[in-house]
């Protein structure tokens, strides 16, 4: 079992105040957090000093996909959890959009093999209907018994409103569970490449309009008040619908929602400039949505990031923007974007940005061992983050097996340097 002392970090969690400490961790666990330079160096103890770096729990992506199993040309679960690590992520949940889908506990206890050997903790969703086609509601109760908490169709959103209601009832029965949904109607979406309006035009494509999301979020949110059930909005992407989840909670109804870096940071306006590493869905909004949602994270209604990580291999995303596949990769450079473009302008605070990259996203899911906070007798999941590193994103460089990033030369501030897993070191780039 490894020992090591983390020395004269400013330790960020929501537990107190940001505070310089020395972190002791030993056998899994956090044993001791202590004023800096006043943490006990127990004899075999690897001593790190991490002056001048910020100590946090790990990051919590509650919304990856792995491609494992069916598309490992682009991805498999090795190649992205050792991205993960990369990133200063502690925790990960697979999305089943797979093939086979992951809707039935053989293919849940197949993923969860695999991802025991991964570097970083491997979860998985499970569809809420078989085989993600819309018409029939899986075995929730046996999934659940598997260990399934997160139950959702991403890539389509679930149009039969009765089998919403059966699920968002199913979550009031089974601990932890909770529904997310791919909120855009399938009707006005299809064909649509990215956002519908000007750009769209311009580009002479056709568009996913925003309305296809705001219908959605609007509705579900009704079913969660009928059922009391627990919902939640994958990659939010526009103002209105955060103002329906926003006036949901206010009315009691248990509804959360997370948005990507891409959604807050890039628009439909980077789209022509990126091609189709700009291209995914929901797609990129307009600069009125980019900065409701900066307020949303800044006030509390937007409760996590999660990245989207959406792998597809260059000979997919080498064809046209109407042709090619959406999504974009981000589980290793979020923290990066997150630091670059709202910590350093001060649009989000170091101890908020924690909140929705690791604490919230753990609570959400139900990883209770993630998240913090970072003190005694707590699993040791940490990261270590150098505000003040600046790098260069090489897609190259990048573990992942595909290259489609949109930050692909982007000059980023602040950057993981070490990701401690169960009390192990996954990923070092410390001296
Ligand atoms: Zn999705």
């Amino acid at each position: 079992m490894e020992t090591t002392l983390l020395r004269g970090g400013t330790l960020i969690d929501a537990a107190s105040p940001p505070r310089a400490a020395d972190v002791l961790v030993q056998a899994g666990e956090v044993r001791q957090v202590a004023a800096a330079g006043e943490g006990e160096v127990p004899p075999g103890a690897r001593v790190l000093d991490v002056t001048g770096l910020l100590v946090m729990p790990g990051l919590v992506d509650i919304q990856v996909h792995f491609r494992e199993p069916g598309g490992t040309e682009a991805e498999d679960i090795a190649s992205g959890a050792e991205g993960a690590a990369r990133g200063g992520v502690t925790a990960v949940v697979m999305m089943p959009n797979t093939s086979p889908a992951i809707d039935d506990p053989a293919v849940v206890a197949e993923v969860l093999a695999i991802g025991r050997s991964a570097p970083v903790e491997v979860h998985t969703a499970a569809s809420i209907t078989v085989g993600r086609q819309g018409e029939r509601l899986v075995d929730v109760r046996a999934l659940h018994a598997a260990g399934v908490r997160v139950f959702t169709d991403d890539g389509n959103a679930v149009m039969d409103a009765g089998i919403m209601r059966a699920a968002l009832e199913a979550t009031t029965q089974l601990p932890g569970m909770v529904v997310s949904q791919h909120a855009e109607d399938a009707s006005l979406v299809a064909g649509g490449v990215v956002n519908e309006g000007l750009v769209a035009r311009s580009l002479g494509v056709g568009g996913r309009p925003r309305e296809a999301e705001e219908v959605i979020v609007a509705r579900d949110v009704a079913l969660a008040r009928l059922t009391g059930g627990r919902y939640h909005v994958l990659h939010l992407s526009t103002a209105l619908a955060l103002d329906h989840v926003r006036r949901a909670r206010a009315e009691g109804a248990a509804v959360t929602c997370e948005v990507t870096p891409q959604h807050l940071v890039l628009t439909e306006g980077d789209v022509a400039r990126l091609g189709t590493s700009g291209k995914m869905n929901p797609p990129l909004r307009t600069a009125a949505d980019v900065d409701a949602l900066r307020r949303g994270l800044a006030d509390g209604t937007v409760d996590a990031i999660a990245t989207d990580h959406a792998p597809h291999a260059p000979e997919a995303k080498a064809a046209s923007l109407a042709d090619a596949p959406p999504g974009m990769l981000g589980v290793e450079t979020a923290a990066a974007v997150v630091w670059t473009h709202l910590v350093r302008p001060g649009l989000l605070s170091p101890a908020r940005a924690v909140e929705v990259l690791s604490t919230r996203p753990a609570a959400i899911a139900g990883l209770w061992r993630h998240g913090g906070p970072v003190a005694p007798g707590r699993p040791a999941n940490l990261c270590v983050l150098d505000p003040e590193e600046t790098w260069v994103v090489d897609p190259d460089a990048l573990a992942s097996r595909s290259r489609n990033t949109p930050f692909a030369g982007d000059r980023l501030t602040g950057r993981p340097v070490l990701t401690v897993v169960d009390g192990r070191v996954v990923m070092s780039r410390l001296g």
